[in-house]
């Protein structure tokens, strides 16, 4: 399989040539058109099977197609990730993919200051990639406003509940519409994690590789 026949866009597949992807991994082949076609998911895969492309290019193509005019006003994707690290390199990832493609992106997490994220917040974002706890300490301030949130990806959602994110997760997910598209990712499948795809998602998929 290619990346073209998998239906990515002539923006994308450029600016994966430039990356030097050459073929998908087995979970971007697998999730790609499933998550082209909005199809809610849940993903069994460990952190370098490439699952971070496998949910951003098909969130990036869609956006690229149906911008927010002028911009985005609140967010329009949240990316959940259990550490800034992780939730770092998913942002630096998105931003590799979409360059060009004139779209807002931000990281927050806990441990910095509050002022930037403020900033970034308030000019609305078309992805915003979010640790659970900082991003609770923005909707209890009201800096943050997930009720135009369309895509919701929880990444890593195994490790989110080890760290002891589950009373968080749901908060969060509480205040997004329930009309959206959901997308779980999880390295392992326990009961905890089998109850919150049930709760969070509708009708999904699964992919394991
Ligand atoms: P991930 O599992 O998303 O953390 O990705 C692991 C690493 O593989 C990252 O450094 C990606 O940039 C890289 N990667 C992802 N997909 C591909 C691909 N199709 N071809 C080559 N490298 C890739």
């Amino acid at each position: 399989t290619t990346f073209r026949e998998l239906g990515l866009s002539a923006p994308i597949l450029r600016q994966l040539e430039k990356l030097e992807y050459k073929t998908p991994t087995p979970i971007q082949a697998a999730c790609i058109p499933m998550l082209l076609q909005k199809k809610d998911l849940m993903g069994l895969a460990q952190t370098g099977t490439g699952k971070t492309a496998a949910f951003a290019l098909p969130l990036i193509q869609h956006f690229s197609e149906h911008p927010a005019k002028p911009r985005p006003r609140k967010v329009r994707a949240l990316i959940l990730s259990p550490t800034r690290e992780l939730a770092s390199q998913i942002h630096d990832n998105i931003t590799a993919y979409a360059k060009g493609q004139n779209l807002s992106t931000a990281v927050i997490f806990g441990g910095v200051g509050y002022a930037p994220q403020f900033r970034k917040l308030a000019a609305g974002l078309d992805i915003l990639v979010a640790t659970p706890g900082r991003l609770i300490d923005h909707l209890e301030r009201q800096t943050v406003n997930l009720d135009q949130v369309e895509t919701l990806i929880l990444d890593e959602a195994d490790h989110m509940l080890d760290m002891g994110f589950a009373p968080a997760l749901k908060k969060i997910v509480a205040k997004i519409p329930r009309q959206r598209h959901t997308q779980m990712f999880s390295a392992t499948m326990p009961d905890n994690i089998r109850q919150l795809a049930q709760a969070f998602l509708q009708e999904p998929e699964t992919v394991m590789v």
